[in-house]
């Protein structure tokens, strides 16, 4: 049973509301909201650059303890201030606007991405001695993709979907990396493709690959596989900017046709639980535990 259970009764019905002991925060994100209210607590304020957690409510939570959520523009006119870096993490230039600015940096980055960002660095590294090109697959907008591109002094290609292939030059070279939050059969993909494409030259170069993709991620799919299909109505709960969120919550749907996203208990209606005995209630990596609380004890007001 991948479930918390309350058993729940009322005048007409029976039913029993599941919370996955699956959800709830990744230890990256956990470890960033934890350092966020430490220096909350001990100050009452707390800048933090880009938004600590793609989840409206619980940036909205910590506003209230005092963090401001800035961005670049007014990152770069902050003077003798302390700024927390969220577990995404950042380019080497953020690091150095800091040091000029006598910005404290309190870097909540996560150690997994730590780990990426080096060994990118590496391979870009090794990419000037033999023109090799350093190859992330992930999303050109995201913040870690924007980290790990930062790495190579912008010179990575970055690969979205199959089409943006093209870029690459596969007479040279080719290191492949994914951003930490990709799925598992799309990075195979790319990275058959671009084998596949390298086999054809005559010239035999090098292509090293690295599926840089986050275990507490991939592990979700067939852990929420199983709960999906354990219960008979789920809510699925996560922030609209999550894209770890829609991805997951188009898993759920798949194992589950009652399948539900909300993002908060405003958003729930009661005629989805009609002639229903088990309800699930799971979410993404970037979604608190006190909101699946939340939406359990509401549940239990139908
Ligand atoms: S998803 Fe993984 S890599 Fe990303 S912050 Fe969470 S634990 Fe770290």
């Amino acid at each position: 049973m991948n479930s918390l259970t309350f058993v729940i009764r009322n005048a007409c019905s029976s039913m029993k509301v599941n919370i996955d002991k699956h959800s709830g925060f990744c230890p990256g994100v956990v470890q960033a909201i934890n350092t966020a209210e430490k220096y909350l607590k001990m100050d009452g304020q707390l800048y933090c650059l880009g938004e600590i957690v793609h989840n409206e409510l619980e940036v909205e939570r910590l506003e209230k303890l005092g963090m401001k959520t800035i961005g670049y523009d007014e990152f770069m006119g902050l003077k003798n201030a302390r700024v927390l870096l969220r577990s995404h993490g950042e380019a080497p230039e953020t690091y150095e606007v800091a040091r000029q600015n006598n910005i404290e940096l309190i870097d909540a980055t996560c150690g997994i991405v730590i780990n990426v960002q080096k060994k990118v660095r590496k391979a870009s590294e090794k990419g000037r001695s033999d023109e090799g090109q350093v190859v992330i697959f992930g999303k050109p907008k995201h913040p870690e993709v924007i980290s790990l591109n930062g790495q190579t002094g912008r010179s990575a290609i970055i690969i979205e979907k199959e089409e943006d292939l093209e870029q690459i030059d596969y007479q040279k070279p080719v290191r492949l990396f994914s951003q930490t939050t990709m799925q598992t059969e799309k990075f195979e993909r790319i990275r058959e493709i671009i084998a596949q494409r390298m086999k054809e030259n005559k010239d035999m170069v090098e292509f090293e690959s690295l599926n840089t993709i986050c275990k507490q991620v991939s592990n979700r799919v067939p852990r929420l596989e199983d709960f999906a299909r354990e219960n008979d109505v789920l809510i699925f709960v996560s922030g609209k900017q999550s894209s770890n969120g829609k991805f997951l919550f188009e898993m759920c749907k798949s194992f589950n046709e009652n399948s539900y996203f909300v993002s908060g208990k405003n958003e729930l209606d009661p005629s989805w639980f009609e002639r229903h005995m088990n309800i699930g209630i799971t979410g993404a990596t970037s979604t608190p535990e006190w909101l699946l609380e939340e939406i359990a004890q509401e549940i239990k007001g139908f």
